[in-house]
């Protein structure tokens, strides 16, 4: 351990956020008692985080057109060029893109900012891109999204989980020792790293999910294995889902997945079977055009057999950015005001309006959701300013390269980063901003736990925070913004209060005593909540609300011209778009390049070898990488990382109509050997 001077905060990066103490040296240590992790366990990132803090890269001066100035001379800038372009292009041609690495503060003060301050209803955030389809499906079940509504140390007692699109080995491989008990049945394109550990390997076509999950419901129902009592007493709805299952026998689905029937059956047998038993989503599934639907499918599966809402059962998403939870309550997403209300709710817009100080018809409606806002940028009525904190869309968005064309066209782009990132390198002012263990805020997640990171180090000299740009912006725009963590923390509990997602019994000192307090938590002495479910779902009638969908194929289907599939996803030793993991050195000894992997048959087919450099093309672009053979992956399918330049140059913006998530899990490519 590293000794009672150490400062216990919380590891940088993914939802999981393990608890960790950071030493004076910046030596790092787990601690035991953050549920998530209290088995001791962090993974390669969480142990080498502390080089972020050191790294040779770091921004500590705001540029100018690449130039060096002092803060007050950026800041001035940026405040006159926003409003000279609202009043020449009036408030909605500024917009506003934010991040699910964000703090609660952070995620709040910038959604206050764009509404008040900048008046423009043009703010979303990257986390749109990563758990909007689970955020949907489980509002129209369950009336509220807490991705997973229980604590992940209930999942230690499971005799069976289904990880539907998820790959907890490399995105957060402690979350796998409360898994270990368990049966796994295991659904992913690939045989990853969690898929070998698995009971059972589903491996469909990409795409597929939403078929297969309706295929195994579609066996609950025809082998009687529905929880009949449980569907009466909890449910709404039912009698319209069998309809709805009604073409979904199970020979059709194996057609279309590629599963075979007696493994559907296996694992519907399986799942029913059990004492305790658990569904889990993610990105896998959710990334998709249809992904809300699919998730949906999934909860659907989940409720025939009575799990929601109960110990020791449940569905739950599995979110993936660091405050993928906090960061889409707080009002920094198109559609949301602060306690995860609706913008469009005349109640919740009254609340919230009093709180800042305005009226509530001063505040605007819903804007563009984050594909749609970046597509927009530049274009003739769509925004002429950015202000980017905390994202990398270069690298993170879909169609990559459209999303540089359309930010190139800018009038004004303004990023707060850490590092020079791909898009920051792009920005006209880029902000020097503090990072985790340099600052105080809260995070909120994955089991819906809101924490504390603590401040440990100082920031390097010239480097301030994001809420010191936002109230700072703010101020000379007329505007009185907090900038201290703590008396931001305060308004968003008030701001918060009586929303779904209610903080306002929540404070810093309750957070460090309690080793974090789950919301709802609406006074000061309630005990907060890590089940919400158990009695009655959020929905009006308490009931949770069987969704009927029906599955259709890709957005993009493979032809002549792009014969393979497409699919993206992670590495154990990167992070999301690899700003902050590309700079640490054991990070990219462990993971120094993208690469394609392809089938054996594949390759041999189109006279690949292990190690050739490939391109790899879609009808948005082309990027190269190394050449990997393998037989965990399908033959008609080619995986790459998406940490690096590339793989999104290929991605399909294909919107889901519901929760607005672009296609990223599957579109049609060609591969060939780079000569
Ligand atoms: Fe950090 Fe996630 Fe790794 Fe835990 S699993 S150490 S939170 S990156």
């Amino acid at each position: 351990m590293s000794g009672s001077d150490a400062t216990r905060t919380h590891c940088p990066y993914c939802a999981l956020q393990c608890g960790m103490e950071l030493g004076r040296e910046l030596s790092i240590a787990p601690r035991t008692d953050i549920p998530a992790n209290a088995s001791g366990a962090l993974c390669q990132k969480g142990w080498t985080a502390a080089e972020l803090l050191t790294n040779g890269e770091r921004l500590t001066t705001p540029l100018l057109h690449g130039e060096p100035v002092a803060w007050e001379v950026a800041l001035d800038h940026v405040a006159g060029r926003l409003s000279g372009i609202r009043a020449e292009h009036g408030p909605d041609a500024v917009a506003v893109f934010g991040g699910g690495g964000l703090t609660n503060e952070k995620a709040y003060a910038l959604g206050k900012f764009a509404r008040v301050a900048l008046g423009t209803g043009q703010i979303d955030y990257n986390g749109r891109f990563c758990m909007s389809s689970a955020a949907a499906a489980s509002t129209r079940a369950f009336g509220m999204d807490r991705g997973m509504p229980f604590p992940v140390t209930d999942l230690t007692g499971a005799d069976v989980v289904l990880l539907a699109g998820l790959n907890v080995a490399e995105t957060m491989p402690p979350f796998l020792r409360h898994l270990s008990g368990a049966r796994l049945i295991v659904i992913d394109p690939r045989r990853t790293r969690t898929a070998k550990e698995a009971w059972l390997h589903l491996q469909p076509a990409p795409g597929t999910d939403l078929a297969l999950a309706l295929g195994m419901t579609h066996l609950i129902l025809a082998d009687e294995l529905v929880d009949e009592e449980y569907v009466a007493a909890r449910t709404t709805g039912f009698e319209d889902l069998r309809t709805s299952l009604a073409g979904w026998w199970p020979e059709r689905v194996e057609r279309i997945t590629g599963v075979p029937v007696h493994h559907m059956r296996h694992a519907a047998r399986a799942l029913a079977a059990a004492g305790s038993a658990y569904v889990l989503t993610g990105r896998g599934v959710e990334q998709h055009a249809k992904g809300t639907d699919t998730v949906s499918a999934f909860v659907n599966l989940a409720l025939t057999l009575g799990l929601p809402g109960r110990h020791g059962s449940g569905y739950g998403c599995v979110t993936g950015q660091g405050n993928g939870q906090g960061g889409r309550e707080h009002g920094q997403k198109a559609d949301q005001l602060p306690g995860y209300r609706s913008i469009d709710d005349p109640a919740a817009r009254e609340h919230v309006a009093a709180v800042w100080g305005v009226r509530p018809g001063d505040l605007p409606g819903p804007g563009r959701s984050a594909y749609e806002l970046l597509d927009a940028l530049g274009t003739p009525r769509g925004p002429r300013a950015l202000l980017l904190f905390g994202s990398n869309p270069v690298v993170s968005a879909p169609a990559a390269e459209h999303v540089a064309e359309r930010i190139g066209a800018l009038d004004l782009l303004v990023a707060c980063d850490v590092v020079m990132s791909e898009t920051a390198a792009l920005a006209d002012v880029v902000f020097p901003v503090t990072q985790w263990a340099e600052e105080s805020g809260t995070m909120t997640n994955l089991e819906g736990r809101v924490l504390l990171r603590r401040r440990a180090v100082d920031p390097p000299p010239g480097v301030r925070s994001d809420l010191d740009v936002i109230a700072g912006l703010a101020g000379r725009l007329g505007h009185h913004f907090d900038s201290e963590p703590a008396a931001v923390f305060d308004e968003l509990r008030r701001a918060s209060a009586g929303g779904l997602a209610d903080y306002s019994g929540i404070t810093y000192e309750r957070i460090a005593g309690e080793t974090g307090v789950f919301w709802p938590c609406p006074s000061a002495d309630h005990p907060g909540t890590p089940r919400p479910f158990l009695d009655s779902f959020a929905t009006p009638d308490g009931r949770a609300r069987f969704v009927p969908v029906q599955h259709r194929p890709p957005a993009e289907e493979t032809d002549d011209d792009y014969p393979v599939h497409l699919t993206t996803g992670r590495v154990l030793a990167q992070y999301q778009s690899g700003a902050q993991t590309r700079r640490i050195a054991p990070l990219v000894r462990a993971a120094p390049e993208p690469y394609a992997e392809l089938h054996p048959d594949l390759a041999e087919q189109l006279g690949i070898a292990q190690g050739d450099v490939v391109r790899v093309s879609s009808r948005r672009g082309e990027a190269r990488a190394v050449a990997r053979i393998s037989d965990a992956i399908r033959r008609d399918t080619v995986f790459m990382p998406f940490h690096w330049e590339g793989a999104n140059r290929l991605t399909n913006p294909a919107l889901d109509p519901v929760s607005r998530m672009p296609e990223f899990k599957v579109c049609a490519v060609r591969v060939e050997r780079d000569s």
